[in-house]
């Protein structure tokens, strides 16, 4: 049986007042998941009740890409460049983050996913690299979703490199936040360049697996994205 793998998604009010919210997330997660052999739950919002009941009652949790996070969940009041919030997305991942390691759930977080799961475990964030982060490179590319933009150097004693290798990888770069001071028990498994975090993984035997860029973009092009999330389905089908 197909591990069950829940993906959260983000939410959107309509300017219309006769439209409710709805929950949007885009194709590629489903397709990479479905493509490794996971079957995808779509995750909306819910309350702290409900992230630990999910947690333990699903194979694996996906925190997929969105919106920046609130910066009081790291003690800071928001920059200037901040951009859009949603507290209720926010609430819900922090509380299914924690609850999923206490479950010993699998994880793998992408983008946004990332920043939640190393704030959700004490760490914080740059809430906007390019006016935070001396000598950066570009790291909202223009360019379609799967190019591989810039480099990351792969830690060879990671769980990431077995999966895409060690040493230099091309990734493609959709963010203007980024993983700051790395939380208790997580270590830094990639870097660009500029030193800025992209990867980031539990120190201790848990899947818990954070990578700062897209690879549901770029399985069909990068076929070694692939394995990120053939090594995540597995680890929920060893659970299941
Ligand atoms: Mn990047």
């Amino acid at each position: 049986m197909r591990p069950l793998v829940g993906v959260t998604c983000s939410s959107s009010s309509s300017n219309e007042a006769s439209e409710s919210k709805r929950y949007t997330l885009p194709h590629d997660y489903v397709y990479a998941l479905t493509r490794a052999g996971g079957e995808a739950v779509i995750l909306p919002a819910g309350d702290g009740e409900s992230a630990i009941r999910l947690a333990s009652a699903l194979d694996g949790i996906l925190l997929s890409g969105g919106a920046d996070l609130d910066p009081r969940h790291f003690g800071e009041d928001p920059h200037p460049r901040l951009g859009h919030i949603d507290p209720e997305r926010d609430e819900f991942e922090l509380a299914l983050v924690r609850a999923a390691i206490q479950a010993g759930t699998p994880i793998l977080a992408i983008c946004r996913g990332i920043q939640v799961l190393n704030v959700a475990m004490g760490g914080t964030l740059y809430q906007d690299i390019p006016s935070q982060v001396n000598g950066a490179i570009k790291h909202r590319q223009d360019a379609p979703r799967y190019h591989a933009s810039h480099k990351v150097v792969v830690e060879r004693h990671s769980k990431l490199a077995g999966m895409v290798g060690a040493g230099d990888v091309l990734v493609n770069s959709f963010h203007h936040q980024a993983v700051r001071e790395v939380a208790p028990g997580f270590f830094v498994s990639a870097r660009s360049t500029d030193g800025v975090v992209e990867g980031i993984e539990s120190a201790h035997d848990l899947f818990v697996v954070g990578v700062q860029w897209h690879p549901e973009c770029m399985t069909d092009q990068y076929p070694a994205m692939l394995e990120i999330f053939a090594a995540f389905v597995a680890e929920a089908a060893a659970r299941r």
